[in-house]
């Protein structure tokens, strides 16, 4: 079954989002409302957020400064909201790497347009979801639970072939012949430290679970739910 896209709308003026909302259900989408900028990067932390419409003119800080940071994590669809219509703030906010921008007053319509463009350039690229993984092949990373995971190359290589099939168990010689192939020197041990070091990454980020199953004397699999 396929799920609907979930919109995360951040926007302090209540009459504003009231007509965005409406207009997003009325497409089909599933809705979030939030109205501090604190609050969305918590908010999309906790994942299941497919773009985001953020206001510039927050009441606790700029939707500059919540984009900058979810930027630092994410590659997230944003559409900015703005009640300037300055160029400035459209060269700001594309600079800042928002997707694209509505100046106010704006049609609702127009907006679910561009929303349902958003969706549908970030569908065609090269992220693959696994569950709680996402898997940018293309750039060579993944991020978990909304995360980009800060990985070496072999730990990264090694979360890649387990992704390929969650569940499925590999061996270490699998794992060694499919994410060393290049490796001067490995041997199966090596295979057990870099799960070591990539389970204390995925638990620094959710300490509640353990994604990586020690098969004992078969292998490794990933549970990605
Ligand atoms: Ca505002």
């Amino acid at each position: 079954m396929q799920r609907m896209p979930t919109i995360l709308l951040v926007e302090d003026e209540h009459a504003i989002a009231d007509t965005v909302l409406y207009a997003l259900r009325a497409d089909g989408y599933a809705t979030e409302h939030i109205v501090l900028g604190g609050e969305a990067l918590p908010r999309l932390r906790r994942g299941g957020i497919d773009l985001v419409i953020l206001d510039v003119g927050l009441p606790d800080c700029s939707g500059f400064d919540v984009c900058r940071a979810l930027r630092a994590e994410s590659a997230l669809p944003v559409i900015f909201l703005t009640a300037r219509d300055a160029e400035l703030d459209r060269v700001l906010g594309l600079e800042l790497g928002g997707d694209d921008y509505m100046a106010k007053p704006f049609s609702p319509r127009e907006l679910v347009a561009r929303v349902r463009a958003r969706l549908r350039r970030h569908d065609s690229s090269e992220v693959q979801r696994r569950g709680r993984f996402e898997v940018d092949a293309a750039a060579h990373r993944i991020r978990y639970g909304g995360h980009w995971l800060d990985m070496t190359r072999y730990e990264h290589a090694l979360l890649h072939e387990l992704l390929r099939r969650p569940g499925a168990i590999l061996s270490r010689a699998q794992l060694l012949d499919r994410a060393w192939q290049d490796a001067m020197e490995s041997s199966e041990r090596t295979v057990d430290t870099h799960v070591k070091t990539l389970r204390a990454k995925l638990r620094a980020l959710d300490p509640a679970r353990d994604p990586i199953r020690t098969h004992r004397g078969l292998g490794y699999s990933i549970d990605v739910d």
